[in-house]
Formats: structure tokens, C-alpha cells, sequence
């Protein structure tokens, strides 16, 4: 019983996180102040009350729309904020209430953010893989016995990135990815960046081929939402499925 307040007030600071993640995806991009703007209708440029700002029970209640002039509000932001609190209670769930599952939290909205972003705009902010490489910091500070297991994490698929970014001539895979995989590799160690990229490589190529199948138009790979899965899972269920493999071996 005590566990399920704990997992609701979880899933209520989760869904919060994600209200602010949307402003961040809508302004990144466009190079606009995260912080100091008030949010608004994009559309008739109201500013929002604070009921008006309630992350998924204001969509909600106003079915989906301005309050003020009634265009529709796009999907992504309940979804974005429903996605953000159901991964904060998963990480907490598996990982218990540690300063590892909090890591893992703000790195699952980071990559939230990168996901849409370079789905997008074929861009990782800069400022989320800096992010995502401060937490990565402090999981060496808090598990120092292991320091070189995430030193190494740092180098083993970046650097192979940037083999293939340089044989390619940069074609094959972009600085973004390089940086992003240094830092989610300083926070996995190196089995756990192994694991990711994995993971990323074959979602993205039976994914995007089935896109490109599906919606019939050439489109170029985005790989940093396949990246972001591939972190996701192993930052969920690394361990257990590392484990299970070397089992493998044994
Ligand atoms: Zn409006």
C-alpha cells in the first residue's frame, strides 16, 4: 500500500518532468529561452493558466483544445507526459528508490527529447548529450569500484561510430550519435553501451525498412530515437539480459 503512493507520487513527478520536456522540444530546436517565456497558445497566443497547465488532466479536460480560440492541441504533449511518468515508475519498479533509478530517470527524459528532436530535425541537441554525459559523471562518483567499466563505456561505441563516420565520410553516422553514445555509455559501462547499441542497430534497421515500406518515401535515418530505445532498454533490463548471455558461455 505504501509502495503504491510512493509509485503514484513517482508517476505525478514523472508526468510534471514530461510537461516541461514538451516546452523543451518545441523550443530547442528553434533556439528559443527554455525558461523565461510563459507557455502559450501557439495558436492565439493566450498565456496558460495554471489549470490550464496540469500536465495530462488539462488536455483532458479541455478535450483537446485552447480554451481561448479552440484549435486543437497536438497529441504529443499528453502523450510526451504520460510517457515520462509510466518510464519513471518502470525505472523505479525494477531499480527500487536509489540514486541509480533517479540517473536513470533524467536520462530517460533526455532521451525523450532526443527522440522527437531528431526524428524531427535530424539534430541531438547538443545540451541533452552534455546532460545525459553529468549524469554519467555521477554514476562513476556513487559506484567509484567500477570506474573503469564506465570509463570504457565512454569509448567503445563511440569510437566505433566514429570509425564508421569517418570511413563514410559522415554519411553513415552523425556527430549526435558519436556524443550521445560516449555519454549513455559513461552511465552504462561498456557491456551496457555494447547492449544499446545492439539493440538501437537492429530496431532501426527492421523499423525504418518497414517505414519506408509502409509510407513509401525515402526517408533518412534518424538514428537517435533507435539509439534512445536501445539505451532505454538497457538501462531497464541491461543487467538481466547481460547476464543471461554470458550464461551462455558458462
Ligand atoms: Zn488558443
Amino acid at each position: 500500500m505504501e509502495y503504491m503512493i510512493l509509485y503514484i507520487a513517482v508517476f505525478i513527478f514523472g508526468i510534471t518532468i514530461g510537461s516541461f520536456l514538451n516546452v523543451c522540444i518545441f523550443r530547442i530546436p528553434d533556439k528559443n529561452d527554455i525558461v523565461s517565456e510563459r507557455s502559450h497558445c501557439l495558436s492565439c497566443g493566450n498565456v496558460l493558466k495554471w489549470y490550464e497547465l496540469i500536465p495530462v488532466v488539462s488536455f483532458v479536460l479541455q478535450r483537446g483544445k485552447c480554451r481561448h480560440c479552440g484549435v486543437r492541441i497536438s497529441w504529443q504533449y499528453p502523450l510526451i507526459e504520460l510517457a515520462n511518468g509510466v518510464f519513471y515508475v518502470w525505472i523505479v519498479v525494477l531499480h527500487g528508490f536509489a540514486i541509480p533509478s533517479l540517473l536513470y530517470c533524467l536520462c530517460a527524459s533526455a532521451l525523450l527529447i532526443i527522440s522527437i528532436i531528431d526524428w524531427r530535425t535530424y539534430e541531438i541537441p547538443p545540451g541533452c548529450n552534455l546532460f545525459i554525459g553529468i549524469l554519467g559523471i555521477f554514476r562513476i562518483l556513487i559506484d567509484p569500484a567500477r570506474w573503469l567499466e564506465y570509463v570504457l563505456g565512454f569509448f567503445v561505441v563511440s569510437g566505433l561510430f566514429l570509425l564508421i563516420h569517418w570511413i563514410t565520410k559522415g554519411r553513415g553516422i552523425g556527430g549526435g550519435d558519436i556524443k550521445l553514445m560516449a555519454a549513455a555509455g559513461l552511465l552504462l559501462g561498456w557491456q551496457g553501451a555494447l547492449l544499446a547499441m545492439v539493440i538501437g542497430a537492429v530496431a532501426g534497421s527492421v523499423i525504418h525498412i518497414a517505414l519506408m515500406k509502409l509510407c513509401r518515401k525515402d526517408r533518412v535515418l534518424a538514428f537517435g530515437p533507435y539509439l534512445s530505445l536501445g539505451i532505454m532498454i538497457s538501462m531497464l533490463y541491461g543487467t538481466l539480459i547481460i547476464d543471461w548471455y554470458i550464461g551462455f558461455y558458462k
